[in-house]
Parts: C-alpha cells; sequence; structure tokens
C-alpha cells in the first residue's frame, strides 16, 4: 500500500472542502478520497490500484448513520451498516427486495463492517480492472480492455461498448432502482437528489466515468418513497455458488398487484450489465395482466433485448431471461 494522509472529520462541509480540488483555472478535481467501511477501498489500496494522497474517513459524520420513517418514506443514511439495514422491520416488510439485496451480498462480516452508501460505489469486479499489471479502459484510459477477447464469462452483455464490458458488481442498487428510490448528494453547492437509477453511467467512450458524482460530493442518504399496501417486491440472485459470490445474474422486481392484477411494475437486472439496469420493456408486458408462468415467461423473454454477447458471455441472454422470469413469478406467488 503507498503511503498517504488520514484525517477523520467531523463535519459534512469539511468532508467535501476535502474532498475536491480547486484549479486554477477554477475547474475541481478529485481531492481526498472517502472511506466508509473500507471492504472495497482497502483491497483497492493494497493492489495499488487506488493510489490515494489523502484518506478521509467519514464515519464521524453526524447523522448519517440513522434510519428514519416519515410519511415520504424511509430514509437510510449514507453510513448504516448493509446488516442494520437488511434487519430493519419496516426494510423487510415494506422493501423486502432491499433487505433480500443485501442479505444476498457479501458474508455476514463484510456486511456488518460495510455501509450502504460504499456499497452502490463499489468499483467492478472485473479480473482485468482489479490486475494492476493488465491494460484496463477504466483504469488506464486508452490502454485497451483485454476482456472482449479474453476471459469475459462474468462480464456484461448489457450496456456495454467497445471499450469496456465490466459489470457493475453491486446487489443493492439493483434492488433500489426497482424501488425508485433517491440519493441525497452533498457537495459544495449545498444538497441535491437524483434517482438511483441516474448514479451509475454506462461506460461509452469514457469507461472511467463511473458515476454522476462530482468532485467532492458524498452520499448522505437513500430516500426510499411510500407504497400502498399493494406494492410487493423480490430480489432473485443467481450465483456460481450460494454465498460469498457476486452476481452472475440477478433480477430485482416490484409489483402493484390490485385483486391480482398489475397495476405498475418496476424491473431491474445486475451481474449482466454495466449498471443496475432497468427493463421498460419487461415492465409494459407485465401492466395489466395476471401473473402466471407463462406471463412470467413471455416477460421475462424480453429482458435480453439489446444484448451484446462477447463469446463466453453468451448464456447470460437466456440466464436473465429466466432469472427475471423466476423473479416475477416469486415475487407474484
Ligand atoms: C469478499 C467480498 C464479497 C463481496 N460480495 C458482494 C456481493 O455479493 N454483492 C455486493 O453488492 N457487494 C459485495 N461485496 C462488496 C461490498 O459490499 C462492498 O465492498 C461494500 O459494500 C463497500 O462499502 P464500504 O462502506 O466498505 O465502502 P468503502 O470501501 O469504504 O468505499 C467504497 C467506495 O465508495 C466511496 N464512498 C463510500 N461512502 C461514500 C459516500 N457516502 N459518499 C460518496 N462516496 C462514498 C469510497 O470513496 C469508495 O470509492 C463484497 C466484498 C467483499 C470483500
Amino acid at each position: 500500500m503507498s503511503p498517504f494522509a488520514y484525517a477523520r472529520p467531523s463535519t459534512l462541509a469539511a468532508a467535501v472542502a476535502s474532498g475536491a480540488r480547486h484549479r486554477s483555472d477554477g475547474q475541481r478535481e478529485p481531492g481526498a478520497d472517502f472511506f466508509a467501511g473500507g471492504t472495497d477501498m482497502v483491497q483497492l489500496m493494497r493492489e495499488h490500484l487506488r493510489t490515494p494522497g489523502e484518506v478521509l474517513d467519514i464515519t464521524a459524520l453526524p447523522g448519517l448513520d440513522r434510519i428514519e420513517a416519515g410519511e415520504a418514506g424511509l430514509r437510510i443514511g449514507a453510513l448504516v451498516r448493509m446488516s442494520d439495514a437488511a434487519a430493519h422491520p419496516i426494510v423487510r416488510e415494506r422493501y423486502a427486495a432491499a433487505s433480500e439485496a443485501l442479505l444476498a451480498s457479501a458474508s455476514a462480516q463484510v456486511r456488518n463492517l460495510a455501509t450502504v452508501g460504499g456499497n452502490l460505489l463499489q468499483r467492478t469486479r472485473c479480473g482485468y480492472f482489479r490486475d494492476p499489471g493488465a491494460p484496463c479502459n477504466k483504469r488506464v484510459p486508452g490502454s485497451g480492455c483485454p476482456a472482449i477477447a479474453g476471459q469475459n464469462r462474468l462480464h456484461a452483455v448489457l450496456g456495454v461498448s467497445d471499450q469496456c464490458i465490466a459489470t457493475y458488481a453491486g446487489d443493492f442498487a439493483n434492488a433500489l432502482v426497482a424501488l425508485d428510490a433517491e440519493l441525497l448528494i452533498a457537495g459544495e453547492g449545498g444538497e441535491r437528489r437524483i434517482p438511483v437509477a441516474a448514479l451509475h453511467r454506462p461506460p461509452g467512450d469514457t469507461p472511467w466515468i463511473e458515476t454522476q458524482l462530482e468532485p467532492g460530493e458524498l452520499i448522505t442518504a437513500i430516500l426510499l418513497p411510500a407504497r400502498p399496501d399493494s406494492w410487493r417486491s423480490h430480489y432473485l440472485k443467481v450465483r456460481d455458488r450460494a454465498s460469498f459470490e457476486w452476481a452472475l445474474a440477478s433480477a430485482a422486481v416490484a409489483l402493484d398487484l390490485v385483486d391480482g392484477v398489475v397495476r405498475d411494475a418496476r424491473v431491474a437486472v445486475a451481474g449482466v450489465a454495466t449498471t443496475p439496469w432497468r427493463l421498460p420493456g419487461v415492465e409494459t408486458a407485465l401492466r395489466g395482466r395476471t401473473i402466471s408462468p407463462a406471463v412470467a415467461r413471455e416477460a421475462g423473454a424480453l429482458a435480453g433485448e439489446g444484448a451484446v454477447t462477447h463469446g463466453r458471455n453468451v448464456y447470460k441472454v437466456e440466464l436473465i431471461r429466466r432469472t427475471v422470469a423466476r423473479a416475477i413469478e416469486e415475487c407474484a406467488a
């Protein structure tokens, strides 16, 4: 690990100010790196994939470790540990997909340390990105993407570009997209609010720019909207082994079911895409229908629309169709 300075600010303003530097031309560039649970950061720093000059431990920031219920819904502070969010009674009861996604992530030990904010911003598990000796457009712009013609069994088929096919690895963001959640973000200019669905950017021509966050911006909370009782949700994850493993494919399904008929639906997938990936075609196919195995299969068949495969990951197209169909059936059951 390279040497670094360490600070533990006690105010949001101090953290945000240190997270960006002002250049002489007036532009801002990244400053100190935020550090929450450290479960991804330490791995990246040990491998010299990230070499911050200064690390800002944000765990002393006040008020970000609380879950608060109100009329508008639930507010989960960014520093809430994954295990605490998963076990919260309102999360389990009203936002089941979020609890299920968290419990399907990592291990109990990691979940006890890792925060929900850090989870959303974990970096890809692409083996080339994680190998400091390999070229990678995400890490070293312009160096190439060996995954395109190489070991790509775990790579994305949705949202890919000719610069990068790395999969977004997280589970929780996928559930939050299906649940229509938003993020509160603090920056030097104050606070702003964006849908979770807008946080991550597909690679396009700039795979090294992964999110919409500006230098110094900090996620302070996740907002889950209040929903009528007719809404239910479910998270289904398919992986090589039953625990301590990232998704080959996963589906988050939220259904507004009235008298057995789907009034509204939101469906998102992960493990197969470069960002948490919403499936509007599947949602449209579900609206107004009564869920049966045939209807779930018919809607699930649309999940692979737009997929681009690269040899070893061709199986993911059929896998995501079946994963979505099963998640729809299980959600409605
Ligand atoms: C063995 C192993 C298995 C795993 N399996 C899974 C899995 O199956 N599914 C899954 O989803 N995840 C999995 N993970 C990833 C794990 O969930 C993440 O490492 C963890 O959630 C990151 O949270 P953290 O608080 O430790 O973040 P950190 O490591 O502290 O930070 C991660 C990133 O987020 C930034 N950051 C942190 N908090 C904020 C904030 N509030 N605002 C702005 N930036 C912030 C940091 O600067 C850094 O870039 C696994 C991890 C390990 C080690």
